[in-house]
């Protein structure tokens, strides 16, 4: 717990109160958090506005969204294009940077003056660590990583995530207490289409701490060495245990760099430490939905391909015909990827060169394959 001192952390653990007791009655609504870097939002926000305007009509709730940042009224007003009938935007100078105890202040202040029944975040970094926070303040209970949402009759939220090392699907139920809280893996849930008529009310917000009063200062942000951004990447080239070595790598590089997307990679090549995990797809890495997903050298065991089932279109390259991937991929080339990843490299120049725009490089694949 990043916030407040022992005594105020003590303090909600008196306020426990058994469910007989309790009264949730005014607690109405799901309630978004936008999480966004430098006013760019998170593509697992506007997926959870997706999903919880589903969650919201079953209720028949309204559906709220929660902006806090510093100049972020653009992005107020996108939350309402994306779903939601009503966002509270907490915009100031000091908010301008993620930190644990300002933007926890807003959130709690926020719940318990609005009072959803549901509030949900991104499984990111800022998602669990603020989530984890306002849970254990609240105090309610908070399903981490989930991977499927629903709502019952009596409007609670059933919230699914792998557990058991990832052998089975449990659903988690927080009964006793209001909000019910989850954060959610980004890629399983799809966004809305944009909507540019939708109407929506924009609430303002104070920030709830000075900035003499936050401990914490960010001075600079220094990018992993290795790291990547696979949720929000539009284009994906992957590859798995067939590339040989970590050098194998470097031949797929070209060909993202080329189509301007980024490397993924299989647990298989994780685990024999040829690329950092951040680089892996699948249960146990990142679920992504890009435009385009070129799997290389990847057999498409059930574990890679939940994580990117969703992509528009997936390429698989791969020498054995009988490889799994090929039943989900919408074109296949069997081939060895030594041979046909550079091939691809050198067309896609070519035709970049030429002039011809790429646009989405998904639409634009005009190789012999199967459709899914
Ligand atoms: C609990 C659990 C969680 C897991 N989570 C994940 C996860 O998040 N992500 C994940 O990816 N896996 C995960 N796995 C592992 C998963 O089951 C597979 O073992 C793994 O995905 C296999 O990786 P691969 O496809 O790279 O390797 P392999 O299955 O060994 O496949 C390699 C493929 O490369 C092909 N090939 C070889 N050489 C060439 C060449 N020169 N040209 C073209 N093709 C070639 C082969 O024909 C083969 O199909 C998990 C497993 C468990 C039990």
């Amino acid at each position: 717990m990043a916030d407040g001192t022992a005594r105020e952390r003590r303090k909600p653990m008196i306020g426990l109160q058994p469910e007989n007791e309790a009264d949730w009655s005014q607690y109405r609504g799901v309630m978004v958090l936008v999480e966004h870097r430098d006013g760019v939002a998170k593509k697992v926000s506007w997926q959870l506005l997706g999903e919880s305007r589903r969650l919201a009509d079953t209720l028949q709730a309204p559906l709220m969204a929660l902006v806090i940042g510093h100049g972020v009224a653009d992005l107020a007003e996108e939350a309402i294009r994306y779903g939601a009938d009503r966002v509270y935007v907490c915009d100031s100078p000091e908010l301008g940077t993620y930190r644990t105890r300002p933007y926890s202040r807003v959130c709690l202040h926020v719940i318990r003056e609005y009072k959803p029944e549901i509030v949900l975040m991104g499984a990111t970094y800022t998602g669990r660590d603020l989530a984890g926070a306002i849970a254990t303040h609240l105090p309610t209970g908070l399903t981490a990583d989930s991977t499927q949402l629903d709502v019952d009759d009596e409007r609670l939220l059933l919230a699914s995530r792998p557990a058991f090392s990832e052998k089975m699907l449990a659903t988690i139920l927080c009964k006793q207490f209001k909000p019910q809280m989850a954060t959610v893996r980004a890629g399983v849930f799809q966004a809305l289409p944009r909507d540019e008529t939708r109407t929506g009310e924009i609430v303002a917000v104070a920030p709830q701490m000075d900035a003499q009063q936050i401990a914490t200062h960010v001075l600079e942000f220094v990018a992993a060495k290795d790291g990547v951004d696979l949720e929000d990447a539009e284009v994906i080239v992957a590859g798995g245990r067939g590339l040989s070595g970590a050098s194998g790598f470097a031949v797929l590089k070209e060909l993202a760099d080329a189509l301007g997307g980024v490397v993924g990679a299989s647990r298989a090549a994780v685990d024999l430490g040829w690329i950092d995990h951040s680089h892996q797809v699948g249960q146990t890495g990142t679920t992504v939905r890009p435009k385009l997903y070129i799997a290389a050298g990847i057999s498409g065991a059930v574990q890679h391909v939940v994580g990117m089932q969703h992509a528009d279109y997936i390429v698989a390259i791969n020498r054995d015909p009988q490889a799994p991937i090929f039943k989900i991929a919408n074109y296949g080339i069997v081939g060895d990827l030594f041979e046909v990843v550079p091939a691809l490299t050198r067309a896609v120049r070519e035709r970049r060169q030429n002039g011809s725009d790429m646009g989405s490089a998904g639409a634009d694949l005009t190789l012999a394959g199967e459709r899914r």
